[in-house]
């Protein structure tokens, strides 16, 4: 049976079609997608993490502050865009589920990612989220493997487990549980920085030479646009298959937001960054690749 259609949509000169579980589809007659609003945007909400990660690009602390949940631009997203909510610790800002309401009131598809560990200590506040359709996806980070996760992901459809390129080494413990993953690139930025090493490095290696053969032990395979570098996916697939797959660069029809330095740019790991404005469609024109 077809999932549901959650999102339609014109953007530009092309057609969105979202469905229930996660699958996006982007259509046009020409020769490339250009986009007049952003399509996804990675939204950080608060900086506040008590994990302390050592790779953590977000620099997120039990200092860091919340974002404002109220920010004028909020109420220019589009019916159908897709927010990936993260953080620090999404879990942890007092609004989260206020504003969770108003966008799912607006027709804004919502996503959150958390980490492994916030989300066994908060799983019935997630389940209740997910249950009442407040979010779509879930993206939980994991840095090793870990049965309670892996039980929850298997649960949820739209649940994704979010690996970063060179820290999460235990893959073969993962294989044909029918789970699907995202391979997240690994930024050398905030704490990353600092935290890379030989270790790292290798890693990275043997996943660069082995992801080819993970490709039928998981339901999906996903990368970011950083990963799909790094891991030269563009060299394992025909250029049919991955311009099937390439959502575009970043700042094609995608964007980061950071809801506490009260700044955008085209993704988390940008330099160049921006003021917040008002309207989303004046946000999107400074970053957009097309303009
Ligand atoms: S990587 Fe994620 S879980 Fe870890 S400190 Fe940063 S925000 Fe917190």
């Amino acid at each position: 049976m077809q999932n549901p259609l959650i999102g339609y949509y014109q953007n530009g000169n092309y057609v969105v079609k979202f469905y229930s579980n996660g699958t996006k589809i982007k259509q046009t007659n020409e020769d490339k997608f250009i986009a007049k609003f952003p399509d996804s945007i990675d939204l950080k909400i608060t900086d506040y993490c008590d994990k302390n990660c050592p790779m953590c690009h977000e620099k997120s602390s039990i200092l860091g502050l919340h974002g404002d949940l109220n920010e004028e631009f909020l109420k220019t997203l589009k019916r159908g865009t897709e927010l990936a909510i993260g953080g620090g610790n999404p879990l942890s800002h007092p609004n989260l589920e206020k504003f969770l309401k108003e966008m799912k009131a607006r027709g804004v598809i919502c996503s959150l990612t958390v980490n492994g560990d916030h989300l066994i200590a908060d799983n019935e506040h997630i389940e209740a989220l997910i249950k009442d359709k407040l979010i779509y996806g879930l993206g939980i980070s994991i840095q090793k493997y870990n049965q309670k996760v892996i039980d929850f992901a298997q649960k949820y459809q739209n649940a994704v487990l979010h690996l970063i390129n060179g820290v999460f080494t235990d893959f073969n413990k993962l294989f044909d549980k029918n789970l699907k993953i995202l391979i997240l690139g690994y930024k050398k930025f905030g704490k990353g920085e600092q935290f890379f090493s030989n270790e790292v490095e290798n890693n990275m290696l043997y996943l660069k030479n082995n992801i080819s053969t993970f490709f039928n032990r998981f339901n999906v395979v996903s990368f970011d646009n950083l990963a799909l570098s790094q891991l030269h996916i563009k060299n394992l697939l025909s250029k049919e298959e991955y311009e099937s797959i390439f959502m575009g660069d970043d700042g094609d029809s995608s964007m980061y937001i950071d809801l506490v330095k009260k700044q955008f740019a085209k993704s988390s790991t940008s330099v160049e960054r921006y003021p917040l404005g008002k309207d989303i469609f004046e946000m999107f024109s400074k970053i957009n690749n097309n303009k």
